[in-house]
């Protein structure tokens, strides 16, 4: 466990973004929080004397020149964000104000806190644990419904349960085997391996199945990348208005006006798409569609779903055919494509029979005037990136590499003890790989970790959290 000596000191951080807004919200933590703000603040009262959880008016001054009209809050240790003694300062949110407010609050001799280390002390000082605080920038970050219940689900401690859960049935196991080798008149070890393997089994599969459900953490998360591609004029800035239900792209009825690629995160059947509407792909003369073009084909390397637009009202033409027949190349075997056969509200100019055999199953009539053909199309994106399921409120996914990684560690050690089972090794021999099993889940929720891996871990927070 980290150290806590050095977490004594008290903390300043802005908890609001520096820009000029309706408040700014600068939080301090720390023992000396309350008689160091009252040196500034001038109330009615003494916040020395504030009850816990209190609001108060009054003026923070610097000597005797008013600098803000304020709020200020006092939450006294434990019941607090930290756990330590907390003052928030909720001011004007005026860049210059914030600015003298804190340093202000930095010449009384607080410090100037680090990216997260208001939730890094929350973990520190045993209120939340890693997956918990992991969850608090999930929250901040969501940017959709899923993700958003997904956060709060770990913040609320799912994650630590389910980690918990598999601890408690190794550390079960390892007691067992420990005790028995103590005291075999009273613990008896005949026939255990055979059921020991058959507990193991059934653990291993729900810790891979946890450590699987972070490729559909990170597609609900952060979005499926995804490219919209298609000859100029077939109505890919049309598809992405339609899907954003407002007009961002321009939509234009001469060929090659999207020349620059456009990035937008919509949602479609509950799917968050980080959609990419590229400038098209043709040969081209033009300087400037030549510079789209190339964008458009490294858009595409870097999606995880192309969505390949055909315009129907036209006949199929031999550069489609050519386009078509690269998609369906060994080059895209491993990258997901959706045809669409765009404009279904005009008479449809080809077969589709024509590239059916091709794009099995992957081919969709829709209309992005009219938005027809979504229902199908998000479906379509749900059976290739989550099996086909709807997301019920209980299920959960890993969204954290460092989990899904220590997660794998620990299948690997289980691993490791079903083969000394099947060459039936001594159960002494068993407990080395069932505590590395249970190491591995103990970093998942803070335990264990060194210093260093938890400062790199709040490091990526954001200011003031
Ligand atoms: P892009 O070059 O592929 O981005 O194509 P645009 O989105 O700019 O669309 C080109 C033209 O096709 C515009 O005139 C659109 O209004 C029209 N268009 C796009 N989608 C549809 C559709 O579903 N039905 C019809 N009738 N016209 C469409």
């Amino acid at each position: 466990m980290v150290d806590n000596i050095l977490v004594k000191d008290t903390i300043v951080g802005l908890s609001t973004p520096l820009s000029t807004s309706g408040i700014g919200v600068i939080r301090v933590s720390g023992k000396d929080a309350i008689p160091l703000i009252d040196k500034i603040f001038k109330g009615k009262d003494k916040l020395i004397n504030a009850d816990t959880h209190t609001v108060h008016y009054g003026h923070i001054y610097n000597v005797k020149k008013v600098v803000d009209e304020v709020l200020v809050t006092v939450m006294k240790a434990p019941r607090t964000y930290t756990r330590e003694d907390v003052v928030e300062i909720s001011c004007h949110g005026g860049i210059y104000i914030i600015r003298e407010i804190l340093d202000l609050i930095i010449s009384l001799g607080i410090r100037p806190s680090e990216p997260g280390e208001f939730t890094k002390r929350a973990f520190l000082n045993g209120r939340i644990d890693l997956t918990q605080a992991e969850a608090v920038m999930d929250l901040i970050s969501s940017e959709n419904e899923k993700a958003h219940d997904n956060a709060l689900m770990q913040l609320s401690g799912v994650l630590q349960k389910k980690v918990g859960d598999f601890r408690e049935a190794i550390i079960h196991e390892t007691a067992y085997i420990e005790a028995a080798l103590d005291d075999p008149e009273h613990y008896d070890l005949t026939g255990y391996q055979e059921d020991l393997k058959i507990k193991l089994l059934r653990l291993r599969d729900e810790m891979k199945k946890l450590a699987d459900s972070f490729d559909e953490g990170v597609y609900i998360k952060e979005g499926i990348i995804t490219a919209i591609v298609g000859k100029p004029n077939v109505g890919k800035s049309s598809l992405l208005n339609s899907l954003l239900q407002r007009e961002r792209a321009i939509v234009t009825e001469i060929p090659g006006t999207t020349r620059d690629t456009i990035e937008e995160n919509v949602m479609i059947g509950g799917i968050s798409l980080h959609l990419i509407d590229t400038a098209g792909i043709r040969e081209t003369n033009d300087i400037v569609e030549k510079i789209g073009v190339e964008k458009s084909l490294s858009s595409m390397k870097e999606a995880d779903l192309i969505l390949y637009l055909i315009d129907g009202s036209q006949p199929l033409s031999d550069e489609d055919k050519d386009q078509l027949s690269y998609f369906s190349s060994d080059e895209y075997s491993d990258k997901p494509v959706i045809v669409l056969i765009n404009k279904s509200d005009l008479e449809l100019e080809f077969n589709i029979k024509e590239i059916e055999d091709k794009f099995d199953g992957s081919l969709i009539v829709c209309s992005a005037k009219n938005r027809d053909g979504f229902d199908e199309l998000s479906d379509k994106i749900k059976e290739i990136f989550f099996k086909g399921k709807t997301f019920g409120d209980d299920d959960f996914y890993l969204t954290g590499e460092r989990e899904k990684n220590e997660l794998l560690n620990s299948v690997k050690s289980i691993d490791l003890v079903l083969d000394s089972i099947e060459n039936e090794m001594s159960e002494d021999f068993l407990t080395i790989d069932l505590l590395d099993a249970y190491a591995s889940l103990g970093r998942i929720i803070g335990e264990q970790i060194e210093d260093d891996l938890a400062d790199r871990i709040f490091s990526e927070f954001c200011m003031g959290k």
